[in-house]
C-alpha cells in the first residue's frame, strides 16, 4: 500500500472522519481548519453576518447555521459512527437524551477527535484559499492563510505540495434565498436562517417564514413562542393541511408567496395576503468552493457538484481530488465514513477504481435518469430513500459491513415521527427492541465514550 500526504479541508465531522480512515490507511495527513475548534456545523455561536442575507461575498463569514433551542433530529444511535457510537457519556456528564442538544453532538465529536488523536493533525485558524494543480507531476498545489486572531502570521497565503486534497468544508454556511416578486418593492427586512439563533428579535412581528424542512419546522415553533403571527409558506404543502395550525393560535401554513408589495403586503398562491415585518428565508444552502481552481474540471451549476463518480471522485481529476460530505436527506456521519474510507483506499491502491471513461458513464446515466424523472439538477446529492444502498455500495468497495438493519429501521421510523409529530417527535418511546439490537451491536465496539 502506498502511503500519500494528503491535505483534508475541514474539521467537521467529515474531515475528522476522513482523516481518521486516512491514517488507518497509512496516509500522512493535514487537515486545514479556519475556525480556532473542530467540529464544523456543531460549534454553535451566537455571532451572525452583518449581511442577514448573506448576499455579499467579502462578508465575514460565521461557519455554523445552529440555532440555540437545536436538538439533533436524529436520534443519538442512528446518527453516530458505525465504530464509535454516539452514547451517552459512561460518566453522566453532558446530555443524555436520545436527541439532545447541540452541545452534546459537538462533545460527541470531540471525543471522537480525542480517542483517535486527530487534533494532532489539524491545523487550526489556518483557511484553504486556494487549491490548484503544481506543476510537479500530478501534485496539488494548496494555498491556506492564517485568519486573524490565529497564532501566525496573518495575512499572505502559505503553499504547500500534497499528492491529494480531500474536500470536507461543509454545505450549510452559504445562504440561498427564494427569488419572490416584488421583494425589491417590499419595505420590511429579510434574514436567511443561516443568521437565525434564537426568537427574542422576532417579538410581537408579523413573520412570513419559507420553507418546510427540518429546521423551517423548529424554527417556526420557536418563534411562534414570541411572535405576533408566523406565516408558514412552502412549495410543499398539500392544500388540506392549509390554513391555523392546531395548538396554536399565531400560526398559519401558506402555498408559496406569490408577491411582496410595496405597501408591506405578502400575497401567497391561494389568494390570501398578510401585512408582514420580516421575512425568514428557511431555504436551505449552496454548496461552495470558493478555493477550488479546477479550471471547470468540476464546478458547481445549479446545485449540482460536478461531474462526481459517486458524488465523491471527479473522474479526470481521481483518486486525487474527492469530497466527502455532499448528499443530502441522509444519515451524515455514517456515510462519512464509508466515503473516506473508499477514498483512503483508492488513494493507498488496495481499492481500483474503474477507468475515467467509465467513471464519467456512469455519471452521465445519473444525469440522463434525473432529467428523464424530471428531477432538476439541484435535487442530483439528495439521496433520501437511496442512502443505505448507496452505503453498502461504498461499503462493499472498501471491504467494510453494511448499514445495520437496526439503523435502516430506526431511521425511517424516526422520519415518519417527525413527519407526524414535530413538536413531540423527539421526546416519544420507540420500539424498546430497535434500541436494544443497537446497543448489542455498541457491545461489539471496544471504544466506548
Ligand atoms: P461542517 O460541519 O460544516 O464542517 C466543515 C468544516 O470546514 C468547518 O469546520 C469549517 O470551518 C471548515 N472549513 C470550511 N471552509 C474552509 C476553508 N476554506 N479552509 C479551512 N477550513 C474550512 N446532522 C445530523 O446528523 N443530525 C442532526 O440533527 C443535524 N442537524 C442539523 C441542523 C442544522 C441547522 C444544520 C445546518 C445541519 C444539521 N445536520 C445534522 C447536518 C450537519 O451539517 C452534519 O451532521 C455534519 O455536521 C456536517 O459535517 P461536515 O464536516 O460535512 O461539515
Amino acid at each position: 500500500m502506498v502511503s500519500q500526504h494528503v491535505a483534508v479541508i475541514g474539521a467537521g465531522a467529515a474531515g475528522l472522519v476522513a482523516a481518521r480512515e486516512l491514517r488507518r490507511e497509512g496516509h500522512r495527513v493535514v487537515v486545514f481548519e479556519r475556525e480556532p475548534r473542530a467540529g464544523g456545523t456543531w460549534v454553535y455561536t451566537p455571532a451572525t453576518e452583518p449581511d442577514p442575507l448573506g448576499f455579499d461575498p467579502s462578508r465575514p463569514v460565521v461557519h455554523s447555521s445552529l440555532y440555540k433551542s437545536l436538538r439533533t433530529n436524529l436520534p443519538r444511535e442512528v446518527m453516530g459512527f458505525g465504530d464509535y457510537p454516539f452514547l451517552p457519556r459512561a460518566d453522566g456528564s453532558g446530555d443524555p437524551r436520545r436527541y439532545p442538544g447541540h452541545e452534546e453532538a459537538l462533545a460527541y465529536l470531540e471525543d471522537f477527535a480525542r480517542e483517535f488523536g486527530l487534533e494532532e493533525v489539524v491545523r487550526f485558524e489556518e483557511e484553504i484559499v486556494g487549491v490548484g494543480k503544481a506543476e510537479e507531476g500530478g501534485k496539488w498545489k494548496v494555498t491556506s492563510r492564517m485568519r486573524s486572531g490565529g497564532g501566525g502570521g496573518g495575512g499572505g497565503g502559505e503553499e504547500e505540495v500534497f499528492d491529494a486534497v480531500v474536500v470536507c468544508n461543509g454545505h450549510y454556511t452559504e445562504p440561498r434565498i427564494a427569488e419572490i416578486p416584488g421583494i425589491d418593492l417590499w419595505p420590511g427586512q429579510q434574514i436567511h436562517s443561516h443568521n437565525y439563533r434564537t426568537p427574542e428579535p422576532f417579538q410581537d412581528l408579523v413573520v412570513v417564514l419559507i420553507g418546510s424542512a427540518a429546521s423551517a419546522v423548529d424554527v417556526s415553533r420557536d418563534i411562534a413562542k414570541v411572535a405576533k403571527e408566523v406565516h408558514v409558506a412552502s412549495r410543499s404543502y398539500e392544500y388540506d393541511t392549509l390554513g391555523m395550525q392546531s395548538g396554536y393560535d399565531n400560526m398559519w401554513l401558506h402555498p408559496m408567496i406569490e408577491k411582496a408589495h410595496a405597501d408591506g403586503k405578502v400575497t401567497f398562491l391561494d389568494g390570501s395576503y398578510v401585512g408582514a415585518d420580516i421575512i425568514l428565508h428557511c431555504t436551505g444552502y449552496k454548496y461552495h468552493f470558493p478555493f477550488l481552481e479546477t479550471n471547470g474540471i468540476v464546478s458547481v451549476d445549479d446545485n449540482r457538484v460536478g461531474p462526481l463518480y459517486k458524488h465523491v471522485f471527479p473522474p479526470h481529476l481521481s483518486p486525487w481530488l474527492s469530497f466527502v460530505g455532499l448528499p443530502w436527506k441522509v444519515v451524515p456521519f455514517p456515510q462519512f465514513e464509508y466515503q473516506s474510507r473508499w477514498i483512503a483506499g483508492a488513494l493507498s491502491g488496495r481499492i481500483a477504481l474503474p477507468s475515467e471513461e467509465e467513471m464519467m458513464e456512469d455519471v452521465e446515466d445519473l444525469y440522463s435518469e434525473l432529467k428523464a424523472l424530471g428531477i432538476p439538477k439541484r435535487y442530483t446529492h439528495n439521496l433520501a430513500s437511496s442512502q443505505f444502498e448507496y452505503n453498502d455500495w461504498l461499503a462493499i468497495q472498501s471491504g467494510s459491513r453494511p448499514s445495520e438493519e437496526w439503523r435502516k429501521e430506526m431511521y425511517s421510523e424516526s422520519m415518519r415521527k417527525m413527519r407526524a409529530r414535530p413538536e413531540v417527535y423527539r421526546d416519544e418511546e420507540i420500539d424498546e427492541t430497535l434500541i436494544s439490537e443497537a446497543h448489542e451491536d455498541f457491545a461489539k465496539f471496544p471504544l466506548r465514550r
